[in-house]
């Protein structure tokens, strides 16, 4: 087809043709059809070790003698976290989950930058669960930020603890987590370190009946679960006696 055809003519009917001043080039006629892609990427690596549960006599001395171990390897001043109130299994840090996230700050919003991030590593690895645990925490290794927040080579946690749901016992298991932006290949190291150093600790306390078996109970938001009558957690364990958050005696309708 000659390209003449499509030239415009003028307004006097003339061919505009080569005379006229060529058209400006607009940005469509400069658009490459292959995409040209900028690549963007975050790995974040969460990490955590937990230890066996160490059962314990039950009894207000067991809890209160939490601190003192994990002080023994803090670089930091040890938070306990009691176990959130009223929690229905939704609160979690999942920022994007608004509903959950909300729940998730209104129970933790107001512990140091050093328990918010252990908490935000351990729970998202599924190392704690704080619906029913008590978590004794600190800063363990490494250093934070000036704002207080815990590098990606940082150690924290500490302990955490649970009524058993069989005996009423307490049971103990040490707890450590890092992660973030990063990793460091000897942190793996150290943090199975100040695990065993936990451990020992909670082994070597008064009351110690032994290691727990099985593992840890299933809160539960199904109705039919067997709820607390005293701090309304809702158990999975339909056969549970004690109450694994608040250690009270379940009640049965
Ligand atoms: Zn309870």
């Amino acid at each position: 087809m000659p390209i003449e055809f499509l030239r415009r003519r003028g307004k006097d009917g003339r061919d505009g043709g080569s005379k006229a001043p060529p058209p400006a080039p607009t940005p469509t006629n400069r658009l490459p059809e292959e995409v040209i892609a900028q690549d963007h990427q975050l790995r974040l690596s969460l990490s955590a070790k937990t230890s066996e549960g160490v059962r314990l006599t039950a009894g207000p001395e067991a809890l209160g003698g939490m601190p003192a171990i994990v002080a023994a390897e803090a670089k930091s001043d040890v938070e306990v976290v009691p176990p959130r109130e009223m929690d229905t299994g939704q609160a979690s840090p999942a920022i994007i989950r608004t509903a959950e996230a909300s729940a998730w700050l209104a129970a933790h919003g107001e512990l140091s930058p050093i328990t918010r991030h252990a908490l935000y590593v351990l729970e998202t690895v599924d190392a704690v669960d704080p619906a029913y645990e008590t978590f004794a925490c600190a800063l363990l290794d490494g250093t934070t930020d000036p704002a207080g927040y815990p590098d990606f080579s940082a150690i924290v946690g500490g302990l955490a603890a649970h009524w058993d749901e069989t005996t009423g016992d307490l049971i103990v298991r040490a707890v450590v987590g890092w992660g973030g932006r990063g990793a460091r290949g000897d942190t793996d190291r150290t943090a199975a370190r100040i695990l065993a150093s936990l451990f020992r600790g909670v082994v070597g306390s008064s009351g110690v009946l032994g290691l727990a078996e099985g593992g840890r109970p299933l809160g539960s938001g199904e109705s039919g679960a067997l709820v607390c009558q005293h701090c309304g957690f809702a158990s999975a364990g339909l056969r549970a006696m004690y109450c694994p958050k608040c250690g009270m005696r379940m009640l049965r309708g």
